[in-house]
């Protein structure tokens, strides 16, 4: 029987992250992954902020950011805010292979193209089955995802509310805004979610779309092809889709034993579905916890929660608020939010969509006639 402190389920974002602070803190750490490359094994748009990189402790080489993008939301008559600060167009592969390689650096074991089948707790322990064989450690953070097999296993059901996404990486684009990641929002367009267009290049990008309701691929079709001249010679060299947590988190994540993070715990901004910086930030948290606890010879729920108040401020707190913006906005017609483009600049859009000071929009539509009582009011 092969013994650690620390089993961290997933090499994702939130995996590679909570391994590197498990080991950093001292604790017997292995990661196991079950895909054969520690990678982004799942779709994503790949853009993130310059924080993400202070937050994960990565330099933003070359390499690993793309390219610098400034952002533009589009109301549904295509009128847009932009967005000046810039935040990064990644290889989130080669970032998540960066954090796996401090987390190596920092004493961690990884296993690639292992899967875990059931984690059960026994006698304080916990027991971990795996396509190879079998293990004992005194915590495991489950970073597998949304359709999380640790949660499975320790009789977690909750789950936050998915938003369905598909995406196209597109290649011989000839793309109006290459240094510009572009989001277009409209009941039209992209029902109860928006569509993206993201550069990597001048000529490559994801186009993506989540919808809450029909069939999003229907959707995505037909926002390419509203960008005629933009996609005439494209062709698709990546089609993939995946769900989004954007329900907020989940509220038992943590048991004896065991901590939920990534999006396998709701660890995702709900307006934007942005889950890169959230995931880093749960799974240093995480792997800090899981390690002091051990150190203090104390693994219990109770002990564990130490995740859930450290994660709160300010992680917690804007996911929550996030998603209050986002239950607002879902209500919106076309007409209303081309009528919050008129209102609303480039930092009440962040604000809104990050959850971060809803005060200050939240004043400014209440002075509107119409949405201080659709919106306004939704967000106090
Ligand atoms: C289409 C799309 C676009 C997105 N765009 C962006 C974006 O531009 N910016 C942003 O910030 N966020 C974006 N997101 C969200 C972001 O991708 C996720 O929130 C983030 O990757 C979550 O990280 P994670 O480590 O929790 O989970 P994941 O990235 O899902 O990683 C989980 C890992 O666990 C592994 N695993 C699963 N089950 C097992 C098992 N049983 N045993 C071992 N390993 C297992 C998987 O193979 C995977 O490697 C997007 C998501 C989608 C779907």
């Amino acid at each position: 029987m092969n013994y650690y402190d620390v089993i961290v389920v997933g090499g994702g974002p939130a995996g590679v992250s909570a391994a590197k602070s498990a080991a950093k803190h001292g604790a017997h750490t292995l990661l196991i992954e079950k895909c054969s490359t520690i990678m982004a094994n799942k779709p994503c748009g790949e853009a993130t902020s310059q924080n993400t990189f202070i937050t994960a402790n990565v330099p933003p080489k070359p390499s690993i950011v793309l390219r610098k993008v400034n952002a533009l939301v589009f109301a549904p008559n295509m009128k847009f805010i932009e967005i000046k600060e810039v935040g990064f167009a990644i290889n989130k592969s080669l970032f998540i292979q960066y954090i796996a390689e401090q987390a190596a650096e920092a004493g961690a074991q990884i296993h690639v193209r292992e899967e875990v089948q059931q984690v059960i707790r026994k006698n304080s322990m916990m027991l971990v089955k795996t396509t190879h064989g079998e293990y004992l450690s005194k915590v495991v953070i489950g970073a597998d995802g949304y359709n999380s097999t640790v949660a499975k296993s320790l009789n977690i059901t909750e789950k936050s509310e998915p938003i369905p996404t598909i995406q196209y990486v597109m290649v011989n684009c000839d793309l109006e805004y290459p240094n510009s990641v572009r989001f277009y929002l409209g009941n039209e367009i992209a029902p109860g979610g928006y569509a993206w267009i993201f550069p990597k290049d001048d000529r490559i990008a994801g186009v993506g779309i989540g919808v809450r309701k029909g069939t999003a691929k229907v959707y995505l079709d037909k926002f390419v092809k509203m960008f005629e001249k933009e996609f005439k010679n494209a062709q698709i060299i990546d089609y993939r889709g995946a769900l989004v947590p954007i329900g907020g988190m989940i509220k038992q994540n943590v048991v004896d034993g065991a901590i939920l993070i990534g999006d396998a715990a709701g660890h995702v901004i709900p307006f934007t579905g942005a889950g890169i910086h959230s995931s880093i930030a749960a799974g240093l948290i995480a792997g800090e916890v899981a390690a002091k606890a051990i150190a203090e010879g104390d693994t219990s729920q109770k002990r564990l929660m130490e995740f859930n108040s450290k994660y709160e401020e300010p992680w917690g707190a804007r996911i929550k608020k996030s998603l209050k913006a986002m239950r607002a906005f879902e209500k919106l017609s076309d007409n209303e939010l081309n009528m919050l483009q008129e209102i609303l600049n480039a930092q009440d859009i962040l604000d809104l969509a990050n959850g971060l000071n809803l005060t200050n929009v939240t004043f400014k539509l209440l002075k509107h006639p119409i949405l201080a009582v659709k919106l306004a009011k939704a967000l106090m």
